[in-house]
């Protein structure tokens, strides 16, 4: 995150403040987050939300931010996972420095302390079956029922120590939190904090047959790196009692405090890491990182931001209600950054000819423009002009509408910083296409300026024909048709756009995008901001449109 940066207030601040001026639990102690990820898929534009939340807070009060892969279940998670969660955060702005640790490191404190419950009388070995517990889970008005709470403590002991030593099938038995069976929140009536299940861990290999649950592993987690407060999403919030309950009961000199904050919901795309893998996996697009994605390596590679992303974060603030924002938002926040900071050029997506019948055929005369209207210091460029140019095809009407400003018979329009020209007509091939358009160009009128000050409305982009490069140009819309995929009937991969992706080909830009580099930003003039793909070659350039100029979040409000 840029130095100057500061993440704006909001409620767990206000919490962190009380905490801080009542001394207490945290007297002395620097503010430590953590940002805990599990490794089964890469991070999108939600966990972008936690990891500004996590390591914004933590910078905001001059603390310390942990990352953590949450690594309890013995799924087969992947390091390429792990390697891509690390980039996209460091890519994001942020650093968690020397403390990087896998939960799974903790499996054998973890056991040591569910012992320790277990010798306390708080803890015991359960051998009703997942259907049977949920039968005997009882509702509102009647308590959960659960026949083996009472086991003496050595029994359970002695089964717990066999459960890790392999000795009985998945499923069979679990170990239980022994707190309130009559408990109005269900999270306390007797939660199962040790599961069976003979898998191996990407880490730990088959070294465990039995693995801690999320609600009693998290807070020791967070107890053992001494995190002081734990930011988690709203769906923990009732979990919240079970959380202090463990802190409370095992022997750890730190208590965590955990807060829950909304998470981020954003329309017309999915956020699951499940469904997001499926569209992969399914090559409904091509990878994590399809600039349709909304993961954080598909917004990098479409040319969003770090700084923008950051700003998005920010200023859709933190709150306690789950929210959509609109994925419109999430653009204006890029158009924002790119207006700023983009290189202006010229681009042809669609081209045709434009001939300037009364321009020397050997002459190339070349302007110096600026590389951004309001900012100098970007500094300008040279491009060439000559008596055959590309324009956009829609910029020529052989029958124009009321009000069209730009080329057709009879009319002067400004070609972008160089003269000003009058049409006067055109060639179509046989199918009526127009495939050439002249016009005369006025030679005091250098630059595109008119000393005689008459009026010329229309400014139209273009590029030299003798020098300019053909490029792929790749146009992206929502991935979604819809605003809540997952809401609607039927699987959610119904709804996906298939305008999401057009590709152009054949596309004329100014000559000096050859040498374009990944990490730069443009705007094409009247066409929107543009990157590099990363699959650009010197033989096969790619442009990715990272976002229109039409701003349709401002033009609502
Ligand atoms: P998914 O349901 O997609 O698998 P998850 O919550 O299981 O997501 P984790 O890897 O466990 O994914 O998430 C790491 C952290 O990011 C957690 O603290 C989680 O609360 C937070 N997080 C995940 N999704 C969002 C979101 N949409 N908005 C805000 N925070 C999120
Ligand atoms: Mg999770």
């Amino acid at each position: 995150m840029d130095n100057n940066e500061v993440m704006s207030s909001n409620f767990i601040h206000a919490f962190i403040d009380e905490d801080i001026a009542e001394g207490g639990a945290y007297y002395g102690k620097k503010v430590h987050t953590r940002f805990p990820p599990e490794p089964n898929g890469y991070l999108h534009i939600g966990h972008a939300k936690a990891v500004f939340v996590d390591f914004g807070t933590a910078k905001k009060y001059n603390g310390l931010c942990n990352l953590r892969m949450d690594d309890t279940n013995p799924t087969k998670e992947d390091v390429e996972y792990v390697d891509a969660i690390k980039e996209d955060i460091k890519w994001l702005g942020f650093d968690w420095e020397d403390r990087f640790y896998y939960a799974s490191d903790y499996f054998e404190q973890m056991y040591g302390y569910a012992v320790e419950l277990i010798k306390k009388g708080l803890a015991y070995v359960c051998e009703l079956s997942g259907e049977q517990m949920r039968e005997y889970r009882g509702d509102l008005t009647t308590p959960a029922k659960s026949p083996y709470r009472d086991r003496p403590v050595q029994e359970s002991l002695d089964l717990f120590e066999r459960m890790r030593n392999g000795e009985f099938e998945d499923g069979k038995m679990t170990l239980r939190a022994k707190i309130d069976l009559a408990s109005g929140n269900f999270s306390m009536r007797d939660p199962v904090l040790y599961r069976i299940n003979h898998m191996s861990h990407h880490r730990t290999g088959d070294k465990w047959c039995i693995y801690p649950m999320y609600d009693f592993a998290h807070p020791i987690e967070d107890a053992i790196e001494g995190i002081t407060h734990s930011l988690c999403t709203l769906e923990f919030e009732t979990h919240r009692p079970l959380y202090d309950w463990v802190v409370d009961n095992i022997s750890i000199d730190t208590k965590p405090r955990q807060i829950e904050f909304a998470r981020l919901g954003i329309n017309n795309t999915v956020m699951s890491k499940r469904k997001l893998r499926k569209l992969v996996e399914e090559n409904y697009v091509s990878g994590w990182d399809d600039p349709r994605m909304p993961t954080i390596c598909g917004l990098r590679r479409r040319g969003y931001t770090p700084k923008a992303i950051r700003s998005f974060t920010d200023q859709i603030g933190v709150s306690k209600v789950n929210s959509v924002v609109e994925y419109g938002f999430l653009e204006h926040c890029l158009r924002d950054d790119l207006n700023e900071n983009a290189k202006r050029a010229m681009a042809v997506l669609d081209p045709v000819k434009l001939i300037i019948t009364n321009y020397p055929e050997d002459k190339t005369e070349e302007f110096e423009i600026e590389n951004h209207p309001q900012n100098p210091d970007m500094g300008t460029r040279k491009i060439t002009f000559s008596r055959e140019l590309y324009i956009e095809s829609t910029d020529f009407m052989e029958e124009p509408f009321k009000k069209y400003q730009r080329l057709y018979v009879g009319n002067e329009v400004r070609i972008k910083s160089a003269y000003i020209v009058k049409c006067t007509g055109c060639k179509k091939d046989e199918n009526g296409k127009v495939v050439e358009v002249y016009a005369e160009y006025d030679p005091e009128t250098r630059g595109g300026n008119t000393p005689d000050g008459r009026k010329v409305r229309g400014t139209i982009h273009w590029v030299n024909a003798r020098d300019c490069i053909d490029a792929e140009v790749r146009l992206y819309d929502n991935l979604f048709t819809v605003p809540e995929p997952e809401a609607c009937e039927g699987d959610f991969t119904d709804y996906i756009n298939p305008e999401s992706l057009v590709v152009l080909n054949g596309c004329k830009l100014e000559k000096g995008l050859a040498d374009a580099d990944k990490a730069d930003r443009f705007q094409f003039m009247r066409q929107g901001y543009f990157c590099v793909d990363k699959d650009s070659t010197k033989d096969n350039i790619i442009f990715n449109r990272s976002v229109s100029l039409k701003d349709s979040f401002k033009a609502k409000k």
